[in-house]
């Protein structure tokens, strides 16, 4: 089992962290790369966890009204143009399907890079009463759009994600409705993906294509770039008027319903690799990790094995049994050693450690993936084992936030001058999170992308009302914002 890949040492983590998020997530087996340019493959260890932060946010999304349903890949290339903004934004990443059976199709079907269209096509044949609404509907699916650099799980042709798209009757609800999933979003991922985020309204040069408004959740990465990892569309009217979605009101008056949409991709994968990881592996918060426990027994004579194996197996059915996601590693022929390095490398939060001594103390020794060495290591008694495990999951889980909140605060800083600022942008990694005044002008927020690559990641929304000078123009500025450099 000893493979070649994992005696292949990784890149560190600070002389190259493009090279070593690669390593990562290869020698983890998380993801491969697939035959097809621009797509990847995913592995059962990389599937499990997106397995696991689907099925919580599944959970979130109903309950806040919204259902499932399963709209059609292929998308009428008629469709795209009805919006100007959506065409514009989208057309240049669309993937054409123009033959199907061997003959030309009439129409052109596009993939779909996002299903604004087609859902609102149906919503436009489903909308006809205030009585037909709320319609709120979410959808789990793959997504394509031709990308021209990709990157494991960031950047690749085609991607999973979840769209969920709503219509309303007034614009009070649907602008309600954004911020609600923006909020579903950003306790997900700090809870479930122990990831701090900030968060608020996009610029105008970054808003969806089609909306009026777009909020995100932005993460910041252990190279100090920022990455989107949600975005919630409050998008007006504009798409009920291109697909007609009317409908008549409590007065009997027709209106255009109010419109929503919102989603979250298979890149929180990579934002769980580079916030947490680090030169050992991945380290994954206990809340989505697919193992959460791995049990390594250790023996050297063989008339050891049989008692370690047993006590080994007691243990995995009392971690089993409460509900713990736990493998035992029976691995012959490779070292306890080795064993280490390979749960560690695949991120799981805790291991266990069962030797011939620890089976005559009753006791087994826990050691932690976020705490390495003698200081996360800890003996807990085998009758209280699941008690134990539990509580230090939770303590691990706690502290993977913690520590990535701490370097966030750490790699955010507010600037006044705009030189400053350059400075801390130059280089090639990140430069962290800026905050900084700006005045809302198109002009100042592409002088500073063109100067130092930094983008507007977030305005905050329920801010100070205070007045300051933006960075660039020096005019006066009623609002601070986010720049940072991204993924
Ligand atoms: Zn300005």
């Amino acid at each position: 089992m000893a493979d070649k890949q994992n005696e292949k040492k990784v890149t560190p983590r600070s002389e190259d962290f493009a090279g070593w998020y690669n390593d990562i997530i290869l020698r983890a087996e998380l993801a491969d790369y697939s035959p097809v340019r621009g797509c990847i493959v995913f592995r059962p260890d990389g599937f499990a966890i997106w397995e696991a932060l689907r099925d919580e946010l599944d959970r979130r999304i109903k309950r806040t009204g919204a259902r499932n349903a399963y709209f059609p890949l292929f998308i009428p290339q008629s469709f795209l143009q009805k919006e100007a903004q959506h065409v514009e934004g989208f057309a240049p990443e669309v993937a054409v399907v123009t033959h199907g059976g061997g003959k030309e199709l009439e129409e052109p079907l596009i993939v779909r890079p996002t299903s604004e269209t087609i859902i609102n096509h149906m919503f436009a044949q489903w909308i006809h009463s205030h009585r037909d609404l709320p319609l709120m509907l979410n959808q789990w699916c793959n997504v394509v759009r031709w990308e021209m650099r990709t990157r494991l799980f960031l950047r690749t042709t085609e991607f999973l994600w979840q769209e969920g798209h709503t219509a309303h009757a007034t614009r009070a609800e649907a602008e309600r409705e954004t911020l609600t999933m923006l909020e579903v979003y950003r306790t997900f991922i700090e809870e479930g993906l122990a990831v701090p985020l900030v968060f608020g309204r996009k610029s105008a040069a970054e808003r969806f294509p089609g909306a009026e408004e777009t909020y995100t959740v932005e993460g910041l990465m252990g190279d100090g770039r920022a990455l989107q990892c949600g975005t919630s569309h409050f998008l007006g009217q504009n798409f009920a008027k291109a697909f007609e979605i009317r409908f008549l009101d409590e007065q009997n008056q027709m209106q255009f319903a109010w419109q929503t949409s919102w989603g979250v991709s298979t890149r929180l994968l990579g934002a769980l690799v580079m916030v947490h990881g680090d030169d050992q592996g991945l380290r994954l918060p206990p809340e989505v990790a697919s193992t959460q426990i791995a049990i390594v027994p250790i023996w050297r004579k063989p008339e050891e094995r049989d008692q370690v194996l047993q006590a080994a197996a007691n243990v995995f059915q009392a971690l089993k049994a409460a509900d713990l996601r736990v493998r035992v590693d029976e691995r012959e022929g490779v070292t306890p050693g080795f064993k280490f390095n390979d749960w560690e490398m695949r991120g799981v939060p805790l291991r266990i450690e069962i030797g011939p001594r620890d089976v005559a103390a009753g006791e087994v020794v826990a050691a932690r993936r976020d705490i390495l060495g003698p200081a996360g290591k800890s003996r807990l008694a085998i009758g209280a084992v699941a008690e134990r495990a539990s509580a230090l999951l939770d303590e691990i889980q706690r502290n993977l936030l913690k520590q990535a909140r701490d370097s966030m605060v750490a790699n955010t800083r507010q600037f006044i001058d705009y030189a400053a600022l350059r400075v801390q942008m130059e280089g090639e990694g990140g430069g962290g999170l800026a905050d900084i005044y700006w005045c809302g002008k198109a002009e100042c927020e592409t002088k500073i992308r063109e100067e130092t690559r930094a983008t507007c990641r977030a305005i905050p929304l329920d801010q100070k009302v205070e007045v300051g000078r933006c960075i660039v123009c020096g005019e006066s500025a009623n609002e601070r914002a986010y720049f940072a450099k991204a993924y």
